[in-house]
């Protein structure tokens, strides 16, 4: 067989990381069998579209290495990939299942359904439409139509039987046919619903594998009951079940949790991000955590999906990120973080950048909010002489004078100012003093920061603050002991 799916988001908004995820699964699932992986935009819902939202999705999947085989703007011959644009399309299906007594025309206003669902709910039933126009003349209801009244197309669902339907990871799913409600195919706008849209393009799209959230599974036995009134086969329903926050409830924008071009811009890498969601229900087997999208590809498995919703984890997510980050070469977080930098604006121009990232690259989790721990190489912080008391160091004020006092001559008549010279003089005062390592190298690096914890030590700072800056600091801090 060959496999052809869809991710058919509503441009409704951003890309959040339930749709980047079914999207993944999907193109994951699709690139393993070498299938086609089709980008469908369901614009049906005129109300729910929001301007832009089109294109962020195709950026955000664009970025996340989702790449589509067919969709807008790539084409395909299955084409057009946005709803809007098969508008034309959907209504002779419908007629069809009219023809077939499938389906039936509603004229029924407003009005006259909020009336007759009020009447239902006082008496304490559960509304549903009630066939009203089902077995209307037909003659009748040619004339209402050539008058040009408005109308809706209602899917005629059995008032008996049962509706099923099997899912690759929820098993057999039935529904009772008197608890399904004669949904809407054709809209008064002429505009298909979702429920009918997405039956007649995952159809005529030759779509084999559908992967979706776990909200349609309720809906899919009607879409089934479709599928058998055209005699058309089914596709394999992967239902998936959601992405959740915590234990109670679903990840959402709405609650402020972030979009995946949100997670980019706190400075989380896409790969990170795209290798951390692929093990959010997910499960490889084993206990790799790591994965390019090639090895996602590979390992990826219908089997390892989990049947019970999975959290997202910001703290393991960062964690992971923090991993990419020390995994890069030099040159790669070099040319990753420069651009962090230099929109965070502190003046790297006037430092050593390489000295800088290299410090960066081994604590950073994040690529933003980079570079405030380096605030103390611009301007020197205020501190308390009782920084320089730390007892496993074994130093205190009293120390710390004398180590400075002697480390500041030879520092100053240091011809080279390099890593290694540095250490070397630092030491040789350790040397020359009888004392701890500790004793000199923390003192040292008190005074030319001003904190207690730094990106660096001594030797590092040392080097990126430059010999003038760093003796002015060091004499600084001895008038002040
Ligand atoms: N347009 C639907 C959504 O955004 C897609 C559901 C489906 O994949 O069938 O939720």
């Amino acid at each position: 067989m060959h496999v052809r799916t869809r991710f058919a988001p509503s441009p409704t908004g951003y890309l959040h990381i339930g749709g980047l995820r079914t999207a993944l699964y999907t193109y994951l699932f699709t690139k393993q069998h070498h299938g086609a992986f089709i980008l469908r935009i369901e614009d049906t819902d005129q109300e729910r579209f929001v301007p832009g939202a089109t294109e962020a999705i195709y950026s955000g999947m664009r970025k996340a290495g989702l790449l589509w085989d067919e969709g807008p703007d790539v084409g395909g011959d299955y084409g057009p990939y946005i709803q809007s644009q098969r508008k034309d399309l959907y209504l002779p299906y419908a007629q069809q299942l009219v023809e077939s007594g499938h389906a039936y025309y509603c004229f029924c206003t407003k009005e006259e359904l909020d009336a007759r669902r009020a009447a239902c709910e006082a008496a304490g039933g559960t509304w549903k439409y009630d066939k009203h126009c089902k077995d209307m003349p037909k003659e009748e209801v040619r004339r209402r139509l050539a008058a040009g009244e408005k109308y809706v197309i209602r899917q005629n669902v059995p008032e008996e039987g049962s509706a099923s339907f099997d899912d690759v990871l929820y098993g057999h799913i039935s529904v009772d046919c008197s608890e399904l409600d004669d949904m809407v195919l054709i809209k008064a706008d002429g505009l298909p619903t979702y429920n009918f849209a997405n039956v007649i393009d995952d159809h005529t799209m030759g779509i084999t594998h559908v992967m979706r959230g776990n909200e349609y599974l309720s809906s899919t036995p009607k879409y089934n009951l479709l599928y058998e009134a055209f005699g058309w086969e089914k596709p394999v329903y992967i239902h998936l079940t959601p992405v959740m926050k915590d234990a109670t409830r679903k990840l959402s924008k709405r609650y402020g949790d972030p979009s995946f071009e949100d997670l980019l811009s706190m400075g989380y890498l896409k790969e990170a991000i795209v290798n951390y969601i692929a093990l959010v229900g997910w499960n490889p087997g084993d206990n790799r955590e790591f994965f390019t999208m090639d090895e996602l590809i590979e390992a990826f498995s219908l089997e390892g999906l989990s049947k019970s919703p999975a959290i997202f984890d910001m703290e393991k997510l960062t964690w992971m990120n923090g991993e990419y980050i020390k995994n890069m070469t030099p040159e790669q977080f070099k040319h990753t973080a420069m651009p962090w930098i230099e929109k965070s604006g502190f003046p790297i121009e006037r430092f050593d950048a390489d000295v800088i990232c290299q410090l960066l690259q081994t604590r950073a989790l994040r690529l933003d909010h980079m570079m405030e721990q380096f605030d103390f190489l611009v301007r020197l912080p205020d501190f308390s002489p009782e920084l320089y008391t730390h007892k496993k160091m074994k130093t205190n004020p009293e120390i710390a004078k004398t180590a400075l006092a002697a480390a500041l001559e030879p520092l100053r008549a240091l011809p080279e100012w390099s890593a290694g010279s540095i250490h070397d003089c630092l030491l040789g005062v350790v040397a020359a003093l009888g004392m701890k390592n500790g004793q000199v190298l923390w003192p040292v690096r008190i005074a030319i920061s001003g904190l207690a914890s730094t990106p660096g030590g001594a030797t590092e700072i040392a080097l990126l603050l430059g010999q003038a800056e760093t003796c002015a600091r060091i004499e600084k801090a001895l008038a002040a002991l």
